[in-house]
């Protein structure tokens, strides 16, 4: 009788157990937020946006996201992409992530930015580097201020150099790796906008930069097939990481859901913010899934995604034109 008492308690008492091991697992993965362990930093409230008076508008605006990572964005008056740059320094090395769009003199806002870290770190020297998110013009253009630079590690955009440069073993399924010292960030190749394409995750920031292939704006998409591939890729690759930002190139969208500046803008002073989240990328991949392999131009609240082809391309050429001359003739005095 006793022995019968006992055995159901006992079962009782284990899944008892069972379950409160269950919750305890349940709550380690879903810790306080205690800011995930990754060097915080911040964004500004307000990026420059070409105007409202081009003379009086810095060609560079630096942001100082924490000590090791800026993020430099290129002015409206000086070229309508507006890209932004990233500069972020390991123990040994520092990298600067695209070269501008237009005639720019980033050559020497780079060795600013580098001497002044120097001071900072009470340093006299660290090796430099020059890469790319992929190779448009608008990511390129200052390329030639550090080819044949000796104190310079150039990488070129090509696939191959960029496989070797960055440890990618297989072109676009392999994870690549840069070192920079203390800081090491993993490479993720994503073509589909540009043959080129590829993804910096930084562990130590949690920060995604995704070049063109996501951010407030325009999604231009020269390979679907390829696009849908590096979607469904770096979904995967995000999965079960700290992701604080998705971090892009550029900004298309207007404060307004569903509101874009059309092509050609120089001035923006009612820009998005930057800064996208992991939603942001599952809500891509979702659309994606949606549209069953059919190239289809889709409005989201914070981006669109576009696919290119020689009428859509046509269709911005003109735009951009018209645009473009429209906003000349009043670049030095704006309405804000
Ligand atoms: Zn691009
Ligand atoms: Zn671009």
């Amino acid at each position: 009788m006793i022995l019968t008492m006992t055995k159901p308690l006992s079962v009782f008492r284990m899944l008892a157990l069972v379950a409160a091991l269950c919750i305890l697992s349940l709550y380690s993965q879903v810790p306080q937020p205690n800011g995930a362990n990754v060097e915080p930093g911040t964004l500004p409230a307000k990026w420059i946006a070409g105007g409202p008076k081009c003379m009086e508008e810095t060609e560079w605006q630096i942001h100082e996201y924490n000590a090791d990572l800026y993020i430099v964005r290129e002015s409206g008056c000086t070229h309508y992409e507006k890209p932004f740059l990233y500069v972020i320094f390991g123990d040994e090395k520092v990298t600067l992530i695209d070269t501008g769009a237009g005639q720019n003199d980033i050559g020497r806002v780079y060795d600013l930015l580098v001497a002044k870290w120097l001071k900072r770190r009470n340093r006299s020297s660290i090796k430099k580097m020059v890469i790319h998110t992929h190779g448009h013009s608008d990511h390129i253009a200052g390329d030639s201020q550090f080819q044949n630079r000796p104190d310079i590690e150039f990488v070129p955009f090509d696939i191959p150099t960029i496989q070797k440069a960055f440890d990618i073993k297989q072109w676009p399924d392999s994870i690549g790796h840069l070192d920079l010292g203390n800081r090491n960030l993993e490479i993720v190749p994503i073509p589909g906008h540009h043959a080129t394409d590829v993804a910096f995750y930084d562990k130590r920031t949690g920060l995604l930069l995704i070049g063109d292939t996501l951010y407030p704006g325009r999604l231009y998409v020269t390979y679907w097939d390829q696009f849908e591939k590096s979607i469904e890729r770096i979904v995967k690759f995000t999965d079960g990481k700290v992701i604080t930002y998705i971090l892009g190139c550029h900004i298309e969208q207007t404060d307004t859901p569903y509101l874009e500046y059309p092509i050609g803008s120089f001035y923006q002073p009612k820009e998005h913010v930057l800064e996208l989240s992991r939603g942001h990328l599952l809500e891509l991949h979702s659309a994606l899934i949606g549209l069953k392999g059919k190239p289809t131009r889709l409005a989201m609240r914070d981006f669109t995604i576009w696919p290119l082809g020689p009428a859509v391309l046509d269709e911005m050429r003109n735009t951009r034109k018209t645009v473009e001359d429209r906003l000349r003739t009043k670049m030095w005095n704006q309405t804000p």
